[in-house]
């Protein structure tokens, strides 16, 4: 296919090599000068929509993405897929659909999990909203990209699903911390807790992937000095994102909204660029104090 892909950051850029490594005719575009191997440049957003079978953008939000689908949408041609895969809030993902889908084109929203090791090795989740039609003839390009890919339902179902995910998995995290900062206080061993919960009611990924206490667990971003893995901003921007889509909803979600708080505070004192698993010494911290 002759693919156009637009925004070539940590997470795009190997997601278009491996779109190209799989014989895909890629054209690329960033507003930053970035070359990726196997994939053509471009200087122009346009150059990266027309005449294309298929575009793809890997964007960092929503205002973002509606801005490029206005360039865009004109130029594509009837029946091309357009695939966003940024982590966008549910207005602008819905609006970004209408765009297309006005514009004859099959339009899909596909958020991934995974991180940048995911996008290297071409194992991400993509959590998928878009028409059946739209979902079978991308499902190729998602191929090439996943491991695991989830048909959600309609346009605005993939954000929807990745934004209940995160929220749960700030929360769990937090959870996570709180656990065995008290285990701590209460005198016990952290790897025979580990060894507990682990194996027990309270294991998740949190706990059982992504142990935050160093030296215990599979190694996680804990052992390396908490260098991201999945950094604290972007929890917080997918919180925000899920308290945002909550209050459109009128739903209540008293867990999202404190773990929202908690990684504010965290991101604007001492978690810029840590991984959000660096919540851990400062629960500990706190947990010591009192
Ligand atoms: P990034 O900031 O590294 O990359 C975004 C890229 O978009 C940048 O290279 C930027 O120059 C480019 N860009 C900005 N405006 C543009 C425009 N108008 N036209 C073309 N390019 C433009 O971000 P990332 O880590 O690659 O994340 C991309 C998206 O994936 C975000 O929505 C993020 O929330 C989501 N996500 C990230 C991760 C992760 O671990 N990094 C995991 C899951 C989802």
């Amino acid at each position: 296919m002759k693919i156009g892909f637009i925004g070539l950051g940590n997470m795009g850029a190997p997601m278009a090599a491996n779109l190209a490594k799989a014989g895909h005719e890629v054209y690329g575009y960033d507003t930053a000068d970035i070359s990726v191997e196997g994939v053509t440049s471009v200087s122009d957003v346009s150059k990266a929509a027309t005449d294309m079978d298929a575009v793809i953008t890997m964007l960092p939000n929503g205002s973002i993405l509606e801005n490029v689908y206005a360039e865009i949408v004109s130029l594509g041609k009837p029946g091309a897929l357009y695939l966003d895969c940024s982590t966008v809030d549910m207005t602008s993902a819905t609006a970004a659909h209408k765009k297309a889908t006005d514009a004859k084109l099959l339009s899909i929203d596909a958020p991934v999990s995974g991180g940048i090791g995911g996008a290297t090795a071409g194992t991400l989740t993509f959590m998928v909203g878009g028409s059946a039609e739209a979902f079978k003839q991308v499902t190729p390009l998602l191929d090439v990209m996943g491991q695991r890919i989830v048909h959600c339902g309609d346009g605005g179902a993939g954000q929807a699903a990745k934004i209940c995910n995160n929220m749960l998995l700030g929360i769990s995290m937090i959870g996570t911390c709180e656990a065995f900062a008290l285990g701590e206080k209460l005198g016990l061993d952290k790897e025979k807790l580990f060894e507990v919960m682990s194996t027990s009611s309270g294991s998740c990924w949190s706990v059982n992937t992504y142990c935050p206490v160093p030296g215990v667990g599979p190694e996680s971003p804990a052992d390396n000095n908490y260098t991201p893995g999945f950094a604290a901003e972007l929890m917080l921007k997918d919180l925000l994102l899920s308290q945002s889509a909550a209050e459109q909803v009128d739903a209540s979600t008293p867990m999202g909204s404190k773990a929202s708080d908690l990684y504010k505070q965290f991101v604007e004192t001492e978690g810029l660029g840590k991984d959000f698993s660096a919540m851990l010494p400062k629960i500990l911290a706190s947990v010591r104090r009192k």
